[in-house]
C-alpha cells in the first residue's frame, strides 16, 4: 500500500543558524525551477504513485524560501502522482521574514492549511546570536499576516536551555509565544552539534552550555505555563490546543508508513527505513541523470522494532502497553514521579520525559531479555 504521509525536504536557507546541523543548502537566491524539476524527477521514480495523502509536510531548510509560486509548484508536482485528501493536513515550515500577504494567499490557494513558524525566541539579542534572519517584531507580524490570510492552524518553534551569558528570559519568551495564541508549540532544547558555529564557539571556550538544572527548570516551566493556558503536552517536545496536534508528526510516533522526497528525506514502509543522499547538489545531479537518490537503508530487526515501540510509546501521551513482568518496574517509576499507570498503560510525566533516554533503554533491554543498564537517575535528553 502506498503511504498516506509525505515529507518533502526543501533544503534552502539564507544562511546557517548558529546551532543548526540540518542538511541545508545556503543560497542567496532560491533555485526554484531547478529544485522543482529535480523533485518531479524523484516523484517519477514512483515511491508515492497512487497514494491518497492524509498529511503533507514541507520541511527544511526553509520551505517558505520557495515563496508562493514555488510552494504551489511543489504541491502541483505531488498532485500529479497522488491524491491529497480534501481533509489532509498540509504544513509548511516558514521563517517570519518570508511571510507576506501575497505569499500566504498563494500558499492557501495551493492547499496549505498549517504553518509552522520558526520563532525560536522573542529576544533580539538572542535572535542575532542564533544568526536568525528575523527580529522579534517580525514574528508577531508574521502571525498576524498568516491569520489575516485565513490560516488559523499556526505552530511556533521555540528553543530553550541557551547559554547563561545570553541572559535569556525564558518566562518572557513563553509569555510572548502564548500571547500570539498559536494552536501548537514545539520546544527544542539547545544541543551543541558537531560542525555548527556554536560547536566552534564552545571549542574555543567562547560559550558554556546551559546547565542541567536550567534545562530541567525551563522544560518544566514551559509544561506548567502551557498546561495552564489550555495546551496538552502530547509529546515530549510538543504542545497543542485540543484537536490541533500535528497529524504528520503523530504518524511518525505511531509507527505509520511514510514517504520522503528531497535531499536527506527519510521513508519508512513498515519493514525498512530508507534515506536519500543528503547533499542538495548530489541529489539534484543524480536526478538530472535519472539515477536513484537512495543514500542508505536499514531493515528493522525484531529487536529494532521492540526498541522503537518502547521509545515511540514513551515519548507521547498515548504511552505504552505493559506486559505482566513490567508492572513492578513501572510501579517504581510511578512512585518516583516519572510515570502514570492506568490499568496496563504507562505514560511518562514531564519529569519522566527528562529521563526518557535512560527509561526507554531500560525497558527496551528488559523486553529483549538483555541485561538492563543500571537506571540513570540523572536526566538525559538527546530526544528533546
Ligand atoms: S532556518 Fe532552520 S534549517 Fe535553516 S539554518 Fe536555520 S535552523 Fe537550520
Amino acid at each position: 500500500m502506498p503511504p498516506n504521509h509525505l515529507y518533502v525536504h526543501v533544503p534552502f536557507c539564507a544562511r546557517r543558524c548558529s546551532y543548526c546541523d540540518f542538511s541545508i543548502a545556503v543560497r542567496s537566491r532560491t533555485p526554484i525551477d531547478e529544485y522543482v524539476t529535480a523533485l518531479r524527477s524523484e516523484l517519477k521514480q514512483g515511491s508515492v504513485d497512487g497514494a491518497t495523502l492524509d498529511t503533507v509536510y514541507l520541511g527544511g531548510g526553509t520551505p517558505s524560501r520557495l515563496g508562493g509560486p514555488g510552494v504551489a509548484m511543489v504541491l502541483a508536482a505531488i498532485r500529479d502522482h497522488t491524491t491529497i485528501s480534501s481533509t489532509a493536513e498540509v504544513t509548511i515550515e516558514a521563517n517570519p521574514d518570508d511571510v507576506s500577504d501575497i505569499a500566504v494567499a498563494q500558499w492557501l490557494a495551493a492547499g496549505v492549511n498549517r504553518i509552522s513558524l520558526g520563532a525560536q525566541s522573542f529576544d533580539d539579542t538572542v535572535l542575532a546570536w542564533m544568526h536568525r534572519t528575523h527580529d522579534s517584531s517580525q514574528i508577531a507580524g508574521a502571525v498576524k499576516t498568516i491569520r489575516r490570510g485565513g490560516i488559523e492552524n499556526i505552530s511556533l518553534d521555540l528553543i530553550f536551555a541557551l547559554p547563561a551569558h545570553l541572559n535569556r528570559d525564558w518566562k518572557n519568551d513563553v509569555e510572548h509565544a502564548l500571547a500570539l495564541a498559536p494552536a501548537h508549540v514545539s520546544l527544542y532544547g539547545l544541543t551543541v552539534e558537531a560542525h555548527t558555529p556554536i560547536a566552534r564557539w564552545a571549542d574555543r571556550g567562547a560559550i558554556v552550555e546551559g546547565s542541567e538544572a536550567q534545562y530541567e527548570d525551563e522544560f518544566l516551566y514551559a509544561n506548567d505555563a502551557m498546561s495552564a493556558a489550555g495546551f496538552e503536552h502530547y509529546e515530549v517536545s510538543n504542545f497543542s490546543l485540543p484537536g490541533k496536534s500535528s497529524r504528520h508528526n503523530s504518524a511518525y510516533w505511531t509507527g505509520a508508513s511514510y514517504a520522503g522526497v528531497g535531499p536527506s528525506a527519510h521513508s519508512f514502509d513498515g519493514a525498512a527505513r530508507r534515506w536519500n543522499v543528503a547533499a542538495y547538489a548530489e541529489w539534484a545531479r543524480r536526478l538530472s541523470n535519472s539515477e536513484p537518490v537512495l543514500g542508505g537503508e536499514e531493515i528493522l530487526t525484531d529487536e529494532n522494532r521492540d526498541v522503537e515501540e518502547v521509545y515511540l510509546g514513551l515519548r507521547t501521551r498515548n504511552g505504552l502497553e505493559l506486559g505482566e513482568a513490567e508492572l513492578s518496574v513501572a510501579e517504581l517509576w510511578r512512585s518516583a514521579g516519572w510515570a502514570e499507570i492506568e490499568s496496563r498503560r504507562m505514560v511518562l510525566t514531564p519529569t519522566g520525559w527528562l529521563r526518557l533516554d535512560s527509561l526507554a533503554a531500560d525497558l527496551a533491554a528488559r523486553r529483549s531479555n538483555r541485561p538492563s543498564p543500571a537506571l540513570i537517575a540523572t536526566p538525559s535528553h538527546s530526544y528533546i
